[in-house]
């Protein structure tokens, strides 16, 4: 039978664990989506520079472009008749350094020096009409952008200041690596000439080729695209994921330890076998000797420590968890006392109390026999108390589980005997075999006559219903005098409180031939 939900999530661990997991669970999965978005930011945001700085490289080379058409006609012309206009070209064309004429390997016409011979191999040019040179004969170390045009005639060069070019590069003010690749020639935004492949390449980039030229933009991101970097520089989203998964984990917390159903709450307690067996003694009158025990349950809550019976037993008998919280402990002290039983004394008494709703349910047979079996024969006679309080309805379904009891060798006590109205048919039809007369008869001994006289009519009924008489709650040796011969079994905090199993076992049996009155002190002790 399943109560509800199988995690039990009022244990502190369980509620810590689910606790951690709703925090942690969506700080994960939160700051992967974090990071998703900030990559995919990082990308955009250079995929935005690459795209301006290229646009803004195009119009340079337009710019070169046209200087050079205006230039061409002038090839094979003396220099001295190109000049003023290469020199105008320079003057006029936005961006453009000089403007060379060249025939050959070599440059013959320059707008800056006039007749000149430079060699220039046309090779070097990627394409044919782009070259990126770390500096020329005047500036070594000033990189330059020479674009060349050819014809039959010769080529013109229309050469680019790196000034420019790094302006270019730097022209978004991001704090973003970003290149000019040309060919195999590389710039950064700092004006740096690389002629071999510098570390952006390796690293996370964007990467814009220009149409019709072998120029590309590398732009690389503003900031680590790591979960570290996004610590750095998206701290107001972790924040907030942080505030929100904490504030989940917060009521989460609380769900948990809100105060549930009793129902619901003792079927948890259930699932977690938090109800234990106390053992009490049962002393013969007289000798005092141990004679057999009554099964107490407790509920050992993990938080609020050990319940007493009274507090939980309604509940449980009112939603029906009676019967496996029973079972539970029969099965427990069956397991238990077996392990001892070369140390019991034959017939050794061993009561348990059972509730009226447990009477309807053939399961109790089935728990009767299961505890019988762990034990040798006529090793332990197992007693099921019923309360007088709540008497049973003798219909032939309940009739015929006493009558597999009775077969099986199972006894029956009538519990709190004297408070309720069991009547002698009553008595008879259940094959009742013990009588427990009620602990507040038992406390009037010594009080004062008229009180002794109830008593004694209490007992005086058991004697004249013929049945074995127990007397509960003897605390004090006035009583247990008083009940001596007109009781057969006695049993109360005189001779020992309920305590679990194991303490029973440690104490009680290893005592167990001595009159419990030996063993008193020791159990005087709260449970
Ligand atoms: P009960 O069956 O009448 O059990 C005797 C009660 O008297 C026990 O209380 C026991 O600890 C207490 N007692 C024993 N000796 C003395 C004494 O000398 N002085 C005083 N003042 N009390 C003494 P407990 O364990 O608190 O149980 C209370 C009731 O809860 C039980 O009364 C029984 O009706 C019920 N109960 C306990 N365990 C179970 C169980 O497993 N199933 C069911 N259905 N009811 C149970
Ligand atoms: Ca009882
Ligand atoms: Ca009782």
């Amino acid at each position: 039978m399943r109560y509800c939900s199988d995690v039990d999530t009022a244990r502190p661990r369980t509620r810590v664990l689910i606790t951690l997991l709703v925090f942690v669970l969506p700080m994960l999965l939160g700051n992967w989506a974090l990071l998703v978005r900030y990559r995919a930011d990082l990308r955009w945001e250079s995929r935005q520079a690459a795209s301006n700085t290229l646009g803004l490289m195009e119009t340079m080379l337009a710019h070169a472009e046209q200087a050079n058409d205006q230039a061409l006609p002038f090839l094979g012309k003396p220099c001295t008749e190109a000049m003023p206009t290469l020199r105008s070209l320079v003057a006029m064309v936005p961006f453009v350094r000089s403007v060379n004429l060249s025939q050959g390997d070599s440059i013959y016409c320059t707008s800056q020096f006039g007749l000149r011979e430079i060699p220039y191999v046309a090779d070097a040019y990627s394409q044919g009409r782009l070259r990126l040179m770390e500096g020329n004969l005047v500036r070594r170390q000033h990189p330059l952008l020479s674009v060349r045009a050819a014809s039959p005639r010769g080529a013109v060069l229309t050469v680019i200041d790196g000034d420019y070019l790094s302006f270019m590069l730097n022209f978004n003010h991001r704090a973003m690596p970003i290149m000019l690749r040309v060919g195999d020639s590389w710039l950064d935004e700092e004006g740096h000439f690389f002629a071999a492949e510098p570390p952006l390449a390796s690293q996370d980039h964007v990467r814009l080729q220009a149409a019709g030229y072998s120029i590309s933009i590398y732009a690389g991101y503003s900031s680590q695209p790591t979960l570290l970097g996004m610590w750095r520089h998206r701290d107001f989203g972790i924040w907030l994921l942080l505030g929100f998964c904490a504030g989940f984990a917060a009521i989460m917390w609380w769900l948990l330890g809100r105060p549930r159903s009793p129902t619901s709450e003792l079927a948890r307690a259930l699932r977690a076998k938090e109800f234990v067996p106390y053992l009490q003694p049962l002393v013969e009158s007289g000798s005092e000797r141990i004679m057999g025990v009554e099964v107490l349950m407790r509920w050992q809550h993990p938080d609020v420590g050990l319940i007493r019976p009274d507090l939980f037993i309604p509940q449980a008998e009112a939603c029906g968890l009676i019967v496996p919280m029973t079972s539970l402990i029969m099965g427990e002290v069956g397991l238990r006392l077996a392990a001892e039983q070369e140390r019991l004394p034959d017939g050794f008494h061993v009561g348990f109390n059972i509730s009226a709703a447990h009477c309807r349910d053939d399961s109790l047979l089935e728990d009767c026999r299961r505890f019988l079996a762990h034990f040798v024969p006529g090793k332990v006679t197992l007693v099921l108390e019923l309360t007088e309080r709540e008497l049973l309805v003798a219909d032939p379904h309940t009739l015929a589980l006493f009558q597999a009891l009775d077969e099986l060798g199972v006894k029956l006590a009538m519990d709190d005997f004297g408070t309720g109205h069991s009547s002698l048919v009553y008595l008879q039809q259940f094959h009742v075999d013990y009588l427990k007369i009620d602990q507040s008869f038992i406390a009037r001994i010594g009080t004062e006559s008229l009180s002794e006289h109830i008593v004694d009519n209490v007992i005086d009924l058991g004697h004249r219903l013929g049945l074995a008489l127990v007397a509960e709650g003897v605390e004090t040796r006035e009583q247990a005098e008083y009940l001596e011969g007109k009781v057969t079994y006695l049993q109360g905090y005189l001779f020992g409180r309920p305590v679990p199993v194991r303490q029973f076992c440690d104490e009680q049996l290893g005592r167990e031939g001595l009159p419990a009155t030996g063993v008193k002190e020791a159990l005087l002790e709260p449970a």
